[in-house]
């Protein structure tokens, strides 16, 4: 194992973690990019101590790189007792949003000889990036991230939902490919989208791929990237245990697709894939307390009651499910205002007002 270290801005370091031979297949998985979603974090420590191990008696069959830590910056944002993780305070920009498009890459010489193209889109990707100049700590670090990343065939990025059960984004192209890692997680929902809107880390990484194929129809490019965002479970879900049996369902992961000697073997995936334009958020239209009244993980039928926003000077609001499907994510904090997400819902038909920016802020 090599530990390398990255300037990001004075004082603030990315350290990485890299295993394997290199030159070959590659891997990279990565945690805490919206710093305070934790779990993750915590399954690649023991994840690394797992490939330390498999290393050590010559197990390893691909490069793979770890970044337990994705984001130096949102580390250093702690104010009134809590860490602030997802945005940037000062630009108050989503740290998983605005990655560079590396579909951008001007004349390609392409073919009918896949391999041959996937070599030359990675290496045009590396010199575009290479060109690339960032300014400031917050662009430092997206280029940073995407430059460990994108020649990789397996990126795993891994966040949490504030109140949620595991579940997994990724590309339709890529979908069933992906299912051993949405296994491996146990996800209750995979959510299914070419472009889910705002350039996220995982999609900057296997977007190109399909937006070059349709460019280029007269070429031969697979998907060569299979990037998803794993969504672990809760934000605030440190358990050493649950931790420990994430990374060997990981590992699991990595023994199967052949970058890892071993059995590899997942269970059997518990949920069906569903486009992320039928995914309903549950956005409160007035302020007040949130009185939940189904648990994760209920299966909803549509206009079911969900919760009642409760104004302590005032009225009642019923908030009904707006498509059936399955409950996977809440929030933690009981209070509302207008536009507030406080639920999301894995439908299974595209909703119509689902458009351009599928995620959440
Ligand atoms: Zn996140």
């Amino acid at each position: 194992m090599a530990r390398e270290s990255h300037a990001i801005a004075p004082g603030l370091e990315l350290s990485v973690l890299c295993f394997g031979p290199s030159g070959g297949r590659k891997a990279y998985l990565q945690a805490g990019l919206h710093a305070d979603e934790f779990p993750g974090m915590l399954v690649l420590r023991a994840l690394a101590r797992r490939l330390a191990e498999a290393e050590a008696r010559g197990l390893l069959r691909a490069e793979i790189v770890l970044v337990p830590q994705a984001n130096p910056i949102g580390l250093t944002q702690t104010g009134t007792g809590f860490l602030f993780g997802r945005f940037e305070t000062g630009s108050g920009e989503n740290f998983n949003r605005c990655y560079p498009d590396l579909s951008d890459l001007g004349p390609l010489e392409l073919g009918a000889d896949a391999a041959a193209n996937v070599a030359t889109i990675r290496a045009a990707m590396g010199r575009a990036l290479a060109a690339m100049q960032p300014e400031g700590a917050l662009d430092r670090l997206r280029h940073r991230l995407l430059l460990l990343a994108h020649d990789a065939d397996l990126v795993l990025d891994l966040h949490a939902d504030n109140q949620a059960e595991p579940h997994i984004y990724v590309g339709p192209a890529l979908w069933p490919e992906a299912q051993d890692i949405a296994a491996a997680i146990d996800a209750r929902a995979v959510l299914l989208a070419e472009v889910s809107g705002g350039n996220p880390f995982d999609e900057a990484c296997s977007g190109p791929w399909w937006a070059l194929a349709a460019r280029h129809p007269e070429a031969v490019i697979p998907p060569a990237c299979l990037a998803a965002t794993l969504e672990m479970g809760s934000n605030d879900d440190v358990d050493p245990a649950r931790a420990e049996d994430q990374a060997a369902a990981l590992l699991r992961v990595l023994e199967g697709r052949g970058l890892v000697e071993g059995p590899g073997g997942q269970p059997r995936l518990g949920c069906e894939a569903t486009p992320l334009e039928a995914m309903a958020q549950l956005k409160s239209p007035v302020t007040g307390l949130v009185a939940y009244h189904c648990r994760l993980g209920d299966s909803l039928r549509e206009g079911d009651l969900v919760a009642t926003v409760i104004d302590p000077l005032g009225e009642e609001t019923e908030l009904r499910a707006e498509t059936s499907g399955r409950l996977f994510a809440r929030h933690s904090q009981p209070y509302a205002w207008p536009g507030r997400v406080i639920g999301k819902i894995a439908g299974a038909h595209p909703l119509s007002h689902r458009k351009r920016l599928l995620l959440t802020d």
